[in-house]
């Protein structure tokens, strides 16, 4: 089948409306917004609903054509870019863009296309509807999806406590559901538990239950200065224990946060700047001001700065700090982006090796950390590399692997980490996953490329 013929059949199926083939539109689909990422397609099927989604998995099933399943373009492995050289069908890839909206809601959960920016529905009260914004860019922290698994600063991992229900269409054009919302039910396989976090190889979802967060009208965040990461985690399973209103817990490095402030004019409270920083945000129906700002006075000398804002723009001002990072080393290169999580005891030899180990690298590189410290996992961006030298990646995610760590925290794993698969899964793992997609995919179109290795 040729391109041309693709098209038409898409077409032909779905009407000329639903298939947008203009490459200056397409191209948006095929590039990474850190520019390391890109691939090709003759179409992106924009689905108006399920049914339109069942209609283009049967044909492309039918026709042996790979489907790349996407949301908001998030992701940032390489993960949802059709890619010819490893694709299923001689003739292309087809992206099937998931980014319609939904308007229902019950009290304790509401559904949301695939695609919501998370933003709108933590923190949402039960009478918010959910503003979908697939294109934006991510706000605070706060950008998931249930197609990896991530989870946000204030909410925990989707898989675990997010996703409630799912509605997903398989490669046959049939429609699964469990959107029934209930706190518990033990009725055989968790059917959101597996598709969520599987990166669009096993069916295309097109409606999620998310469970609500209430949304506090009391806020608070303190910016801590410490002397290293070893006192700074030590701060933080203070702040764990003593804080019962704590939400998040951010943490970085001056590096980092002199790049934000040099970058974007975002100002730091403390000069000379501590090498580490924790951030921490408590929200309640009753001010948490109090209770947070006591139990920073029984730190002690463990933090050597503060600074405590109350006020919308004084918070904001102190999450721009943390925020901005990924813009600001964004402007410094195309960066190698890993995303690890440790056992909360080796994190900070982790810190201390992986900095060792990017310096070693030649060309000279920089290393950038930042991450949600309270779940264990740093973000490491490394500058200086060749986009497609993948030598660094690899050292970085062994190092983090040979301690007990994931190699991916958040973002999946995709095609940046589908050979290292091995160094967090068994073989026997690694064959379960190759049933499982078969399973769901006999034909094997969906997303082929990604997360486990021929
Ligand atoms: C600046 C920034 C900050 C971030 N902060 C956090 C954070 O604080 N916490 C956190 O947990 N994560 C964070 N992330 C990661 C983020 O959660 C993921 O990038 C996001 O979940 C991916 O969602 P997406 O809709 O963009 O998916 P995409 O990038 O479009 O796709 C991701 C994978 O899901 C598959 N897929 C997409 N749509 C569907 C569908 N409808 N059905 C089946 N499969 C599908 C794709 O094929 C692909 O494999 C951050 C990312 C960025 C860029």
């Amino acid at each position: 089948m040729t391109n041309d013929e693709l098209v038409q059949g898409l077409v032909d199926v779905l009407g000329a409306e639903r298939v947008l083939t203009d490459p200056d539109v397409i191209a948006s689909y095929v590039t990474d917004w850190t520019g390391r990422y890109r691939g090709t397609t003759p179409a992106v099927v924009r689905p108006r609903d399920r049914d339109d989604v069942a209609t283009a998995l049967r044909w492309c099933r039918d026709h042996r054509v790979a489907v790349v399943p996407q949301g908001g373009n998030t992701g940032l492995v390489g993960d949802r870019f059709p890619s010819r050289a490893r694709s299923c069908c001689p003739c292309g890839d087809s992206i099937t863009s998931t980014t319609w909206t939904s308007s229902r809601r019950s009290s304790t959960w509401v559904p949301a296309p695939p695609s919501a920016v998370f933003g709108s529905t933590c923190g949402a009260s039960a009478s918010t509807s959910p503003s979908i914004s697939p294109r934006a860019t991510p706000p605070r922290s706060a950008v998931s999806s249930p197609r990896t698994r991530a989870g946000c600063t204030c909410c925990g991992m989707d898989r675990c406590a997010q996703v409630a229900g799912v509605e997903a269409v398989l490669t046959d054009g049939s429609i699964v559901r469990t959107m029934r919302g209930l706190v518990k039910d033990n009725t055989g396989y968790d059917l959101p538990g597996l598709l969520t976090g599987s990166e669009g190889t096993l069916a295309v979802v097109t409606e999620v239950a998310l469970r609500l967060i209430p949304d506090h009208p009391y806020r608070v965040v303190a910016l801590l200065g410490c002397a290293d990461l070893e006192t700074a985690l030590a701060v933080a399973r203070r702040l764990r224990h003593d804080v019962s209103a704590l939400e998040a817990l951010e943490g970085f490095f001056a590096d980092g946060a002199t790049l934000v402030s040099d970058s974007f004019g975002v100002v730091v409270p403390f000069d000379p700047l501590p090498p580490v920083l924790l951030l921490a945000e408590a929200a309640g129906a009753r001010d948490p001001t109090d209770q947070l700002t006591a139990a920073l006075n029984d730190l002690g000398d463990a933090v050597t700065d503060s600074a405590v804002a109350v006020d919308p723009a004084g918070r904001k001002t102190l999450w721009a700090l943390r925020d901005r990072h990924t813009e600001a080393i964004a402007g410094q290169g195309i960066a190698h982006k890993l995303d690890v999580t440790l056992p909360p005891g080796r994190l900070a030899l982790f810190e201390r090796e992986v900095r060792a180990l990017v310096g070693s690298f030649e060309p000279p590189s920089r290393c950038f950390l930042f991450g949600h410290v309270g779940d264990g996992n740093l973000h490491v961006n490394v500058v200086g590399p060749d986009p497609d030298d993948r030598r660094v990646d690899r050292a970085v995610l062994e190092l983090a692997a040979s301690m007990g760590g994931s190699i991916s925290a958040e973002h999946g794993i995709g095609t940046a980490k589908r050979d290292l698969l091995a160094l967090n899964r068994s073989p026997e793992e690694r064959a379960l996953f190759r049933s499982i997609r078969h399973a769901f995919d006999p034909a094997g179109i969906l997303n082929p490329n990604v997360l486990i290795a021929d």
